[in-house]
């Protein structure tokens, strides 16, 4: 779709500035006019993480003159893997200040504004209010859906990105001119049905794939040159190594976006999605033990069977001692392997595979099943401190 620029120039370009930027000032379509308003273009980049890394350092090479940089996070070691706009030496920093940091040692014209809160439904529509376009790096379906409401109540396009293990997905979306998020995926997945990619892995330079996108289709649509990627779905698939964009219609329906909006103002979005079903929620509330309970359950010589539900993958690189593999997925036709004697207790990674698989079996009739909170990272803290972390 091809749209006007969404940002007027700048009055001009220092010699300084020609000099940086003259690989974008000689292609005819970009020339000075564009690079002009890219310098007055105010970008905000929700998370400096895996696509915020590509994304914040282009945008910033770029020459985007206003760069807002939100994330409340701070570097981990397990990071580095794909997020680069982090070093080793930025390990337990703010992953804001790491950020800002890189952006200004590959530019130092671009202007840097911080937001190290946690974003939610009381700070959104201010933070966003000053930003010309938001590009969304951010992991988790509760904050795409505050991300996507915002920039619809605000009248701003909204470059999204998705990435897990091989495969992507960009789009941008822009309810004045097409479909919003909500439009394509009116009902967040059921809690526990999309693994994240702390539980399921991304190939790191997967975001630099679709990280490079969303800055095309941010620098696209600031300048207002070539077909921006509204109304199409764009899907990357990395083993293939194929690229197909597909329609996405605007939803007549949409209770955001639509002829009747339903939605006029931002909800509880922790709500709305939730990380745990409330049937796991119900059969956690009276079953849940701490890795330190576990412990002393094995050391007392309790009978119970011990039950990790997890991948052979994440098996193979940390497991609790006495337990057995019996992947999530593989359980529902597995239930005649289990004892219907002694109690079965489950653990995952963090806890929230296993807390659905407790409601699975208390639902089959297992009422002594139980699940480690906290899972083998919780082991890992308060147990066995050797036991790696993943
Ligand atoms: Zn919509």
């Amino acid at each position: 779709m091809s749209l006007p620029p969404l940002v007027d120039p700048a009055e001009s370009l220092t010699p300084q500035e020609i000099r940086r930027y003259s690989r974008h000032l000689i292609i005819p379509d970009v020339a000075m006019d564009g690079q002009k308003r890219l310098k007055n273009a105010k970008v905000l980049c929700v998370g400096a993480g895996g696509l915020g890394s590509p994304a914040l350092m282009y945008l910033a090479a770029a020459g985007v003159g206003t760069l807002g940089i939100i994330d409340f996070d701070v570097v981990d070691e397990s990071n580095l893997q794909r997020q680069v706009i982090h070093g080793q030496s930025d390990v337990g920093r703010l992953k804001a200040e790491s950020a800002r940091d890189s952006v200004k040692e590959i530019n130092p014209l671009v202007n840097v504004v911080l937001h190290t809160e946690r974003l939610d439904s009381s700070n959104a529509m201010e933070i966003f209010a000053p930003y010309d376009l938001i590009v969304d790096g951010t992991d988790n379906f509760a904050t795409r859906y505050l991300v996507n409401d915002a920039c619809v109540l605000l009248g701003k396009p909204y470059v999204w990105g998705s990435i897990y293990r091989f495969d992507g997905q960009a789009s941008v979306f822009w309810a004045e001119h097409g479909p919003c998020y909500r439009c394509l995926y009116p009902e967040p997945p059921p809690p526990g049905m999309v693994p994240s990619c702390a539980e399921g892995g991304v190939l790191g330079v997967l975001c630099a794939s679709i990280g490079s996108i969303q800055v095309t289709e941010a620098i696209k649509v600031l300048t207002g040159v070539g077909d921006a990627l509204v109304g199409r779905l764009m899907i990357y698939d990395a083993l293939e190594m194929t690229y197909r964009a597909v329609k996405v219609r605007k939803d007549p329906e949409c209770p955001l976006c639509g002829k009747n909006p339903t939605i006029t103002e931002l909800i509880d979005y922790e709500q709305f999605c939730g990380t745990v079903s409330d049937e796991a929620q119900l059969a956690a509330a009276s079953s849940t033990i701490t890795a330190s309970e576990l412990k002393a359950m094995q050391d007392r010589g309790d009978e119970f069977l011990l039950v990790d539900v997890r991948e052979p993958a994440e098996w193979e690189i940390v497991r609790i001692p006495g337990a057995v593999l019996i992947p999530k997925g593989d359980l529902p036709s597995r239930l005649s392997d289990l004892p219907q004697d002694k109690p079965v207790v489950m653990y995952c990674k963090t806890g929230i595979r296993s807390a659905e698989t407790l409601a699975l079996l208390k639902n089959a009739g297992f009422k002594d099943a139980m699940h480690v909170q906290g899972g083998v990272s919780a082991w890992a803290t308060q147990v066995d401190k050797t036991a790696p972390v993943y």
